[in-house]
């Protein structure tokens, strides 16, 4: 019998009575997309919106330019705010716009490689899941990658999006040369060695110094990997944690919320004959978590007792397939997120009070809370800078549902120790807050100055989070 089947019987045996909740989690709250509505010169204009649906924006004209020239011509000409999109994976606000919505699908692909120097240039509009075979053919592997594999390279990169592996930094961390197509329509490379202030700026920019069209990817070999995923006592996890993420070449926590057991993940490099995952099972997972919440959240013992019943006898999984294939997964139940980045001597402390604060007062919650580790770097806007390792706590909040109440619950605990919000996912921070915690906040802001003077590039959420009025 599976984990699944396991919840199902479990909470059927318990609810007889049928109680099902009425509570909508303030599903009435959350923001409505507008209809399509005609523009003045009688043209549709369809509402976009972000992978979660929170986000949305109708804007005036969308564009995929074909090259460089048609992208610096828009750049110049193009009503603003102009906004670069990827794969809208974000959770916050940094891509609707009501002037010009820029897709580079049109800039994909695998551009040159060097084996000797394991550099890769890819188009910046390629979505991670393409990257993995491109590499692979060429012998190449990217170092790490997130959870997922939907998003676009420069999407990617924009928001420090991140793994987890005390030796393994983020996307941006390993891009060592970019092309950005400024707003004045100039077209600039940059490296360490050329115009090295922009490259620092530039590797993560939330799409706000230009466009970048292309990136060159400081990779490693091509390798197989093995994962492995166990279900544990959760005091036991948190008690083991350096030493697990100091043994593993990749590892991560799932909190389970009100169950004695969280989930550990760790991924290593292996020899071992190939043994593909089996069907996500994930997916399912949270779903029957959700159904739980929504049968027992009055009566957190007998949730508590259930979800460790289902969750004693879980095998634990292991696969061993090509890198591409065993670090991402498939998320296909949607949620919006907020995730902190703490300096690592904090995370326990402050994991702690998450743990309680959510057991006390948000029986509601039912979503597993992501804990990771990532390797530190110097991008201006990076959240990892100033520590060797950094570490994060991610928390979701199904779409359905309101997300507001609980990530305000728990966002100040993490103001104590500094947290840096994730650039891509929903925070509460002013540019004052952002100043303080950001060394190189004052020298960014010069250099979008300097490429985007008249503020082409600012949507509303731009202007508010750099304190640009
Ligand atoms: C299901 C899910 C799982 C996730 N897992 C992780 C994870 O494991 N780790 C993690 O760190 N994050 C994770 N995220 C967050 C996600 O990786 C980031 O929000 C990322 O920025 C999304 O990439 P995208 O291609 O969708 O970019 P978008 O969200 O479309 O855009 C992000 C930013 O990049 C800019 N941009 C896009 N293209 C360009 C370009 N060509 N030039 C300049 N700027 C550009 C946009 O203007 C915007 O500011 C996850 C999100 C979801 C929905």
């Amino acid at each position: 019998m599976n984990r699944r089947d396991l919840l199902i019987s479990s909470v059927a045996a318990a609810t007889g009575v049928g109680l099902a909740g009425c509570d909508d989690h303030g599903a009435s709250k959350l923001p409505q997309a507008p209809a399509p509505t005609t523009g003045p010169d009688g043209k549709r204009l369809i509402p976009w919106q972000n992978w979660s649906g929170y986000q949305f924006g109708v804007p005036v004209q969308r564009l995929v330019p074909k090259d460089e020239a048609e992208l610096s011509d828009i750049m110049r000409h193009a009503p603003g705010p102009i906004r670069p999109v990827g794969a809208g994976h974000s959770f916050t606000a940094l891509v609707p716009t009501d002037g010009t919505l820029l897709s580079l699908r049109n800039f994909s692909g695998l551009l040159s490689h060097d084996q000797d120097s394991m550099t890769a240039r890819l188009g910046a509009g390629t979505r991670l899941g393409d990257v993995g075979p491109m590499l692979d053919e060429v012998g190449q592997a990217l170092a790490n990658m997130p959870d997922i594999d939907s998003q676009t390279l420069a999407g990617a990169i924009g928001t420090a999006t991140h793994g987890t592996g005390a030796g393994l930094g983020a996307l941006h961390s390993y891009v060592k040369a970019l092309r950005l197509v400024t707003p004045r329509g100039e077209i600039i490379d940059c490296s360490a060695e050329q115009n090295p202030e922009v490259f620092s700026a530039a590797k993560v920019s939330l799409g706000s110094l230009g466009v970048i069209t292309q990136m060159t990817l400081q990779n490693v070999p091509t390798h197989r990997l093995k994962r492995r995923s166990w279900l544990a006592p959760i005091d036991e996890l948190i008690d083991n944690f350096d030493q697990l993420v100091s043994e593993n070449h990749s590892f991560e926590m799932y909190y389970i919320p009100f169950c004695s057991q969280a989930m550990a993940v760790a991924i290593n490099p292996t020899d071992e004959p190939m043994q593909p995952r089996g069907p996500e099972q994930d997916n399912d997972a949270v779903m029957q978590m959700k159904q739980l919440r929504d049968w027992l959240s009055w009566w957190p013992g007998m949730r508590q007792r259930l979800l460790d019943m289902a969750t004693r006898d879980f095998e634990p999984e292991e696969a061993v397939d090509v890198w591409y294939r065993i670090f991402p997964s498939s998320r296909e139940v949607r949620f919006n997120e907020m995730e902190y980045h703490l300096p690592s001597e904090a995370l326990m402390p402050a994991f702690k009070q998450v743990r309680e604060r959510i057991e006390s007062q948000h029986h509601e919650e039912f979503f597993p809370v992501e804990i990771r580790v990532v390797r530190g770097d110097d991008a201006m806007l990076s959240p990892f800078q100033g520590h060797a390792v950094s570490s994060s706590i991610a928390v979701h909040r199904y779409h359905k549902e309101d997300p507001l109440p609980y990530f305000a619950s728990l966002e100040p605990i993490y103001q104590p120790y500094e947290g840096r919000p994730h650039w891509g996912k929903m925070h509460t921070l002013s540019s004052a807050q952002l100043a303080a915690r950001y060394p190189r906040w004052k020298d960014f802001l010069a250099v979008r100055e300097a490429l985007d003077p008249d503020g082409r590039m600012l949507n509303p959420y731009l202007r508010q989070l750099f304190g640009i009025s």
